[in-house]
């Protein structure tokens, strides 16, 4: 019998995937599928930045890189932090990693063991809440609520702080309700944490370029007083629709960049180098390709919002960003996970159950809105059809 270390007991995992398994699984038997299950971008990647990449391969760019990335990505990535949100970023304290996801994993294995305490969003992206719990620390969720346009209430979460309270995850724009919270909050949660020097921040900003109606967004880049404990997350998979090249980066505090740095060489060695010349193409080139799908996905958005609260049982609060929709459906009478199944096995429409997104999702479906506005109206068609 094999021994398994009991930590794996605690690892969870992200659903989408699964739910995108069965899709997948379903449309092989022939089954007509629309898929408003997964977070990504319908999208190719543009073109100038599939380009770099094969250029990056016939140029030889075939070994390992500097672990935290090349010099000049991060030099890139500090110059388009400076252009989008004003901040004055040290390249040294950019880390180019695999993805969003590496910099959580880091960010709560650096903090998190029994006795820790980590707060982050529920309902929430999943992979927070289960590394917290494979690390051993105690996870402490704070809700977002429908009534709050999905936003955190910064005095909720201060009075949760104790002297236990190692980090705290925050994300705006949100994943998976599509919330953005306002700047009032951000700016309370910031001067309240003065009071609480032990606590350091992961603000996960990986849909900061998605956000509608004139919204703008707030980077915790832009607070100089809590810079000394900020993790900032944002990579290119959801911007520049690259989420199968696995490239993201966070900026760190300086005095967590050799521990980061260090679980990037225990762990992948670096980002592979073709995927870095990419990234870069990304960021030095032009952004029109990345303006029309932010406007593809506004005109989505509104229809997606408009024929959710059209369907019986259904309420949707306005989605201010990401690619998310996250109606209420109790009036349905189906728990979340009913209303998934029912919609993927009677109607041939994945989504995601609210819970998979930690408890306080009961009652609410998520619908990524990132397939084209015809899908989206044959999809809410035929829910409308089996409701
Ligand atoms: N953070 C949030 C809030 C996300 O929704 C996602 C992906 O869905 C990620 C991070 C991870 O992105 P990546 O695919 O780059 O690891």
């Amino acid at each position: 019998m094999l021994q398994k270390a009991a930590s794996l007991s605690r690892l969870g995992t992200e659903s989408a995937f699964e739910v995108l398994a069965r899709a997948q699984a379903l449309a092989a038997q022939g089954k007509d599928i629309i898929n408003l299950g997964i977070g990504q971008p319908d999208f190719r990647t543009p073109d100038n930045i599939v380009e770099a990449g094969i250029k990056a391969l016939r140029d030889g760019h075939h070994g390992y890189t500097p672990a935290n990335g090349i010099p000049a990505l991060r030099e890139a990535v500090a110059a388009d932090l400076h252009k989008r949100h004003g901040a004055e970023v040290n390249p040294d304290n950019v880390i180019v990693v695999p993805g969003g996801k590496p910099t959580m994993f880091f960010a709560v294995l650096i903090f998190g063991e029994p006795g820790a305490e980590i707060m982050y969003p529920n309902p929430g992206f999943p992979i927070y809440e289960s590394v917290i719990n494979y690390s051993g620390a105690t996870p402490v969720p704070f809700a977002l609520k429908e009534e709050n346009g999905f936003a955190f209430d910064a005095d909720d979460l201060l009075s949760r702080i104790t002297p236990q309270t190692r980090l705290i995850i925050i994300n705006s724009p949100a994943n998976p309700t599509g919330g953005v919270t306002p700047k009032d909050q951000i700016d309370k949660l910031v001067s309240g944490l003065a009071d609480h020097p032990h606590v350091a921040l992961l603000s996960d900003e990986i849909y900061s370029q998605m956000l509608y109606d004139g919204r703008e967004h707030v980077s915790l880049l832009q607070y100089p007083e809590i810079r000394d404990r900020l993790i900032m997350l944002d990579g290119w998979s959801k911007t520049y629709a690259m989420t199968g090249w696995r490239l993201g980066y966070a900026v760190w505090p300086a005095d967590l960049v050799a521990d980061a740095t260090r679980l990037c060489i225990n762990d992948h060695s670096c980002v592979n180098a073709a995927a870095q010349y990419a990234g870069l193409a990304a960021l030095v080139g032009p952004q029109d390709a990345v303006r029309d799908m932010v406007a593809s996905f506004d005109t989505r958005r509104k229809i997606i919002v408009d024929e959710l609260n059209a369907l019986p049982g259904f309420r949707c609060a306005d989605a201010a960003g990401a690619f998310y929709a996250f109606p209420n459906i109790e009036g349905t009478g189906l728990t979340s996970r009913e209303a998934q199944d029912k919609f993927l096995s009677e109607a041939g429409i994945a989504t995601v159950s609210g819970t998979s997104f930690g408890k306080w999702g009961e009652g609410y479906v998520r619908f990524s809105y990132a397939n084209s506005a015809e899908n989206i109206r044959e999809a809410l068609r035929r829910i409308r059809e089996v409701l």
